[in-house]
């Protein structure tokens, strides 16, 4: 489902904030995993509360994977590059996550789930997003869907930029999941050297680029491989201009701040500390696999 749409433009142009490199940390059983978007980020960012980049041919660096553990108050994005990751929730859902794929899980109230490799060894490159819910919908019912590579929409432009929509839409093309508050907008650009392509943003929303290979150019300021760019909130700027420096991909993701408290502990993610604890206490009682 590859079609060819027109080009839009940018009469101005979002700059570069901030390039961020990232941590490495282990998560998991003991995944070594990038962790490019960091809780120090999240109001700057918001309504984007992490994003991992998990990418080796180590198996060791992967093979433990993600036990059961819990979620309350927000969404899990993962997007699978290359590998297998099988999914389990308290919530009777069960998926495999595979090369290309997309697993978008609404933790609402609460889920138990486990993300675990189902390769031994090989390459197991990926992402994942994770995405606020407004404080109204935190205690909603849990939600699952698993979107194989074949039914996440692409276009291609002139400039020979390849463009996935995950999340919201772009060019006209509506994405494989829509969401109502925060209005993500999840892009995987690929972009031959010396292209350019003009992203239309909405401006108030906050955005952000992870360059994966390669090295992209904005306003002048380079975003080298496993970096992340801000970019800025310019008044006036109707979008970003990007431009590939090498043959590049990256990830585009902007979404609608929803300005309400974080109060974060581990996995449960509220707007206050009273909230949190009842998310503790909640699953130390077993009501979150109800
Ligand atoms: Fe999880």
């Amino acid at each position: 489902m590859t079609e060819q749409v027109r080009s839009e433009t940018v009469a101005k142009s979002r700059g570069v904030e901030r390039v961020i490199a990232g941590q490495f940390v282990m998560d998991g059983a003991g995944v070594k995993i990038n962790r490019v978007l960091t809780q120090p980020l999240q109001r700057r960012l918001d309504p984007f509360l992490m994003l991992d980049a998990f990418g080796s041919d180590k198996a060791g660096d992967y093979i433990a994977g993600f036990p059961e553990h819990p979620h309350r108050g927000f969404e899990t994005v993962t997007y699978m590059l290359t590998g297998r990751m099988r999914h389990r929730d308290s919530a009777g859902n069960e998926g495999l996550v595979t090369n290309g794929g997309v697993q978008w899980m609404t933790a609402g109230r609460g889920v138990i789930h486990s993300e675990m490799p189902e390769q031994e060894e090989g390459l197991m490159e990926g992402f994942q997003l994770w995405l606020n819910l407004p404080a109204g919908d935190k205690m909603r019912a849990p939600w699952y869907r698993d979107i194989p590579a074949e039914q996440v929409p692409r276009f291609t432009l002139d400039s020979g930029a390849v463009v996935q929509v995950i999340a919201g839409s772009s060019h006209g093309v509506t994405g494989a999941v829509q969401r109502e508050g925060t209005e993500p907008v999840y892009l995987d650009i690929e972009l031959p050297a010396d292209a350019e392509l003009a992203l239309p943003i909405p401006s108030g929303h906050n955005a952000f680029i992870y360059v994966f290979r390669g090295e992209a150019v904005v306003g002048g300021k380079g975003i080298a491989q496993a970096r992340m760019a801000i970019l800025d909130n310019a008044q006036g700027a109707d979008g970003v201009r990007i431009r590939a420096a090498a043959p590049t991909r990256l990830l585009v993701i902007a979404g609608r701040p929803l300005n309400e408290p974080i109060a974060q502990y581990g996995p449960f993610v509220m707007n206050t500390q009273a909230e949190v604890f009842q998310a503790v206490e909640d699953f130390r009682a077993g009501r979150f696999a109800a």
